[in-house]
């Protein structure tokens, strides 16, 4: 054996067999992933009611003992009953996030900044008093700027007011498979869901694979992973198959307030259009990857052919 092929099958022997003759694969970190819900939309509820949907993910977190953030409309819980149906989530020590109080685009053309700003002041008089509310503000749709003042005065704004970016790492369209299933039940109560949740695995899988692989080339190592979820039916119905089919890939649940903890949210990428997932945005900044990236990042559109191919 010359000195080339024997460093050559150490080097092999080291990737291969780890310490202890663990194999070096087993070694490697698992993924973390923690749950982030946004919108809280309750109304106009099918199938189950609006406390029926909310017990039932609250219940599943509570099975797998994961603690969560949920990102509220302010909107939503300006009622009685909005305020309520928020309650258990602050009681059971899940993070409540703000999520402005219209849900507006920002990037929209006809944004005034200034009331962009009162909109999420407005969201938090009524979040501030819960109190598992804390300043992570998630921007609606993702989308944090689509010019560089724009982007800019906000992220000052926001500094100002105390606030985090609730960043998401795996971005994804459960709404679109949402609106689906819910356009289905609405026509027949006693439609088969069960299409419906092995598409949501399949898309869900495929976007965490994507971003995970992303997190790991743009920066070297998979991230604390924030994976956006909403507050619908697909979720009342799947959001403990979603968990577990996570946890059989050998992903580890967190809880979300750990996942934040990560450096990679506290990053500002100086790129436009601003916003998309954090990943993505870090991997816009890099010339050599920026090409390969779509924009919108995620969207219903790219889902709709296997959708219909599907019969959803
Ligand atoms: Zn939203």
């Amino acid at each position: 054996m010359n000195r080339r092929t024997f460093t050559k099958s150490l080097a092999l022997s080291a990737a291969t067999v780890g310490l202890g003759g663990v194999p070096a694969i087993a070694r490697k970190p698992a993924p973390q992933f923690s749950i982030t819900m946004d919108d809280f939309h309750w109304h106009n509820a099918v199938k189950l009611t609006p406390t029926e949907r909310n017990q039932a993910i609250l219940d599943t977190l509570h099975a797998n003992s994961i603690k969560a953030a949920l990102f509220v409309i302010g909107r939503n819980i300006d009622s009685d009953e909005g305020k309520q149906l928020l309650a258990p989530w602050d009681k059971a020590g899940h993070m409540i996030g703000n999520h402005t109080y219209s849900h507006r685009n920002y990037n929209a053309s006809a944004t005034v900044i200034e009331e962009y700003q009162q909109d999420i002041l407005r969201a938090e008089s009524l979040l501030k008093d819960f109190p598992r509310f804390r300043k992570y503000f998630r921007f609606p749709l993702l989308k944090e700027g689509d010019t560089a003042a724009k982007r800019d005065v906000m992220r000052t704004f926001l500094e100002r007011n105390g606030y985090r970016n609730g960043h998401v790492t795996i971005d994804n369209s459960d709404w679109a498979i949402d609106q689906r299933l819910t356009a289905r039940l609405k026509k027949d109560a006693a439609a088969d869901v069960k299409p419906y949740r092995d598409f949501y695995m399949e898309h869900v899988w495929m976007r965490a694979q994507y971003y995970d692989a992303l997190a790991r080339r743009v920066l070297g190592r998979t991230v604390k992973h924030t994976v956006l979820v909403h507050f619908n039916l697909l979720n009342g119905l799947f959001l403990g198959d979603l968990i577990a089919m996570f946890k059989s890939k050998g992903w580890q649940p967190i809880d979300a307030e750990e996942a934040f903890r990560d450096p990679v949210f506290t990053a500002k990428p100086k790129v436009l259009p601003a916003g998309e997932s954090i990943v993505w945005s870090l991997a816009k900044g890099k010339r050599a990857i920026a090409k390969s990236l779509r924009y919108p990042a995620e969207d219903g559109e790219y889902e709709m052919a296997r959708m219909n191919k599907l019969g959803l």
